[in-house]
């Protein structure tokens, strides 16, 4: 999980952890079955300084997923694809 940048499309090998965003997941909550029995679990992933620029991870329903800075920033992105 920690290995690569948690991009796929980017997958740069994690070398330096002060480049680039470390995120941190508690797995509890997101047990399919609503398991609590099975032992506290955080999961990391980690973002290069490169993705972690336009990119965070959310975690949500499906899982943690990759979302766009610019839709939780506005016009960013706007202002650099004109
Ligand atoms: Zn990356």
């Amino acid at each position: 999980m920690l290995d690569h940048c948690a991009n796929p499309k980017c997958a740069k090998p994690l070398r330096y952890l002060r480049e680039g965003r470390i995120f941190v997941f508690d797995s509890l909550s997101s047990a399919p079955d609503g398991n609590a029995k099975r032992a506290h679990r955080l999961e990391h992933f980690w973002l290069c300084g490169t993705c972690s620029k336009t990119l965070l991870l959310a975690k949500t329903q499906q899982g943690i997923q990759l979302e766009s800075k610019a839709e939780h920033t506005g016009s960013f992105i706007h202002a650099q694809a004109s």
